[in-house]
């Protein structure tokens, strides 16, 4: 499917344009399209006036693209909560019919669905979920492989990407789970991880996707 002008403004929106300019190679790249394709839809935004646009530099949200950006990935966030609490949905299958639902849900049923949900604050990956005024609260958190040996902390969030939500979650990987790194095999190998008691392997390339902080999510 080809993205559309939402998908751009949420993909500049998580790759940081709502405060530095995004090039316009890194937009390709996380949409998985030609450069060419990117430039004329970039054009196609700056005249709608969604984004500040410099040649040869990148380009940022305007407030108006921020405020599409956030709604998109607002509804994502909450779709995801009600799919995998209410319908038995896996981490992939929520994150790929959340991709669907945010362009089609009107204001009113991401509210009601917010309140029923009873004001999640966090989607089932981790992610924040901005509040109803646009404000994201992420705490900074570090990716696996920066945490020191032996050292306790919480799984706190994984970056959402299908293949690799499929293979985290066939680990036992879970958001809240206590993890200490054990072992790092040489040359970036496999990291043996203690979760929760259990012993388990990983490989690096995904530990780089598993965030991890001291404290617990609250
Ligand atoms: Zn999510």
């Amino acid at each position: 499917m080809t993205p559309n002008k939402e998908d751009y403004l949420k993909i500049i929106y998580k790759l940081g344009g709502f405060e530095k300019l995004v090039n316009n190679k890194k937009i390709a790249e996380a949409l998985q399209i030609a450069p060419a394709s990117v430039t004329e839809m970039l054009g196609k935004l700056k005249r709608e006036n969604l984004i500040h646009y410099e040649a040869y530099k990148g380009s940022c949200l305007t407030q108006k693209g921020m405020n599409i950006a956030i709604t998109m990935i607002r509804g994502h966030r909450l779709w995801e909560v009600f799919l995998i609490r209410h319908l038995g949905y896996s981490w992939s299958e929520a994150h790929e019919d959340a991709e669907l639902l945010e362009h089609i849900t009107p204001s009113r049923l991401t509210v009601r669905l917010d309140k029923f949900l009873n004001y999640p604050a966090y989607c089932p990956h981790g992610s924040a979920i901005p509040n109803p005024d646009g404000e994201i609260y992420q705490t900074p958190l570090y990716p696996l492989t920066m945490l020191p040996l032996n050292k306790t902390s919480y799984i706190r969030r994984v970056t959402e990407e299908k293949e690799l939500l499929d293979y985290l979650q066939e680990t036992g990987i879970a958001i809240g789970s206590l993890v200490q790194v054990t072992e790092i095999g040489a040359y970036e190998g496999p990291l043996t991880l203690n979760l929760e008691g259990k012993l388990i392997q990983i490989s690096y390339k995904a530990a780089c996707h598993i965030y991890v902080d001291e404290t617990p999510q609250t």
